[in-house]
């Protein structure tokens, strides 16, 4: 019954049980406002309670984003519930803090310095929209440099391996053709040798993957860009790279210094990260820098004074919450560098003890233990014709105990190899990855037929 032909849910007194009240007798309105008001407290729990049957987030394992913070960053959130970060001159703190978080990744991410010059960045409300911005600098200096060669600009291209679907949207979006290298056999990503193929001089850019949707490796940044020299050195063509680090950036610095994959490659052009993943932010904070100022053309830039004030812009959005970015500076503070190391080296051996726990089970053939790129296992069944189970229904048996282990088919051309993945990210214990082997376990167990390991010991005693 619709509550609109029912009491007014606001007479029920302040003290009448939530499950006696006029909006808990009813089926809650779905397709139209309800006419009347209702207390507060009472529509709380109905609406809490509806979201219990959403998955638990800690359990979900296909996620790369945070899902645990501390207290302090709920408090800093919801003291920034009221303010818009773009109101630059009515926030100058919140503006100074997104200034400040910037200048922290560009040095970070070895941007080259300009003494008393801020790096050139911004915060968005992702990776997304990071790509969106870095692709269109790339479109926009590619474009100049055509025109002012007196050349056609009318068919830009982007040149990637197996990306995340951001990348796609930016191609569709903004009228690039996006050439997506397929995955050779045995390889995880974009491997420097295929570039030739595809990069002309329509090319806008090259985008390197820092920790793969799919497979969690870092793609070969440093190789990818000496592929890029050789290939301006036989044709002219200058190809910039736009490296995607949406969960890489926030890892590689701490876990894997030696590795060169940012701004030390001079062909980096610019660096996206998701401050939601492994940044350690709460949902709802990315970030993109550019080498140096002039890599953001001037014309992409807004500058809106009616806020008061004269601050330049580069976003797609225009209001959004402040509160992320002030959560993000507090991580910096608060963690600094030997603080994320910690973190991530703790995520990166429990990756690597399940991933020997999965190993050792016997259908599974692993394709990554957390080593060498983000703290995440990957396998895939040994004998997918002989197993007597997919992983899809592995995950379906999971799912009975709450966890959350996505599956899914590796991108062209290894797409008849489907494999199951699953994050180690701040929040995950150790005690906790052994539950879930123990979980896995029982499930392979119950798909096989096999006796479970509890009726073996004997459950009549
Ligand atoms: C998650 C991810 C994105 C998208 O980032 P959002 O912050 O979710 O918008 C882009 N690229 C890669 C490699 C990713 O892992």
């Amino acid at each position: 019954m619709a509550l609109h032909t029912t009491r007014p849910a606001h007479g029920d007194a302040g003290d009448t049980d939530v499950f006696a009240s006029a909006l808990s007798e009813h089926v809650l309105p779905k397709l139209r406002m309800p006419v009347h008001s209702a207390p507060p407290g009472i529509v709380y729990s109905m609406i809490h309670n509806e979201l219990l049957l959403d998955g638990n987030a800690a359990q979900n394992l296909a996620t790369f984003c945070t899902t645990w913070s501390e207290d302090e960053v709920h408090r800093l959130m919801n003291e920034c519930i009221d303010k818009n970060m773009i109101d630059k001159d009515e926030y100058p703190q919140t503006a100074e803090i997104e200034s400040r978080c910037v200048n922290i990744l560009a040095d970070l991410w070895h941007a080259p310095h300009t003494a008393g010059a801020p790096a050139a960045g911004c915060s968005t409300t992702g990776s997304s929209e990071a790509a969106m911005l870095g692709g269109l600098a790339l479109k926009w200096r590619w474009r100049e440099a055509r025109r002012a060669a007196g050349k056609p600009a009318d068919r830009p291209n982007l040149v990637c391996g197996p990306v995340q679907v951001c990348w796609e949207k930016f191609a569709r979006y903004f009228d690039v053709e996006l050439r997506q290298v397929p995955v050779e056999a045995g390889a995880t990503g974009l491997r420097a040798h295929q570039l030739a193929g595809y990069v002309d001089e329509n090319t806008i850019g090259v985008v390197a993957i820092l920790g793969v949707t799919y497979t969690c490796d870092y793609e070969p940044v440093a190789e990818i860009a000496a592929a890029l020299d050789r290939i301006q050195e036989e044709h002219g063509w200058d190809v910039p790279i736009h490296v995607d680090a949406a969960s890489g950036g926030f890892v590689a610095p701490f876990l894997h210094p030696d590795v060169v994959w940012d701004f030390r490659l001079p062909r980096v052009a610019s660096v996206n990260a998701s401050g939601h993943k492994y940044g350690l932010a709460p949902l709802g904070v990315g970030w993109v820098v550019w080498r140096t100022a002039d890599r953001l053309p001037e014309d992409l830039v807004f500058r809106v004074s009616y806020l008061g004030g004269d601050m330049p812009t580069f976003a797609l959005n225009f209001s959004r919450p402040g509160g992320e970015i002030i959560a993000q500076y507090y991580l910096f503070l608060r963690l600094g560098r030997e603080g994320y190391r910690r973190v991530h080296q703790a995520c990166a051996d429990t990756a690597r003890h399940l991933a020997g726990l999965i190993g050792a089970m016997g259908p599974f053939s692993l394709l990554y233990d957390g080593q060498g790129g983000l703290p995440a296992v990957s396998y895939t069944l040994a004998d997918p014709e002989g197993a007597g189970f997919s992983l899809y229904d592995l995950s379906d048996q999971l799912r009975l105990r709450g966890w959350q282990v996505p599956s899914y088919p590796l991108p062209p051309d290894r797409e008849s190899t489907v494999v199951q993945r699953i994050l180690i990210r701040h929040g995950v214990s150790r005690d906790q990855a052994v539950l879930l082997a123990e979980d896995l376990r029982r499930s392979v167990d119950r798909l096989t037929g096999a006796a479970p390991a509890e009726a073996r010991g004997g459950f009549h005693h």
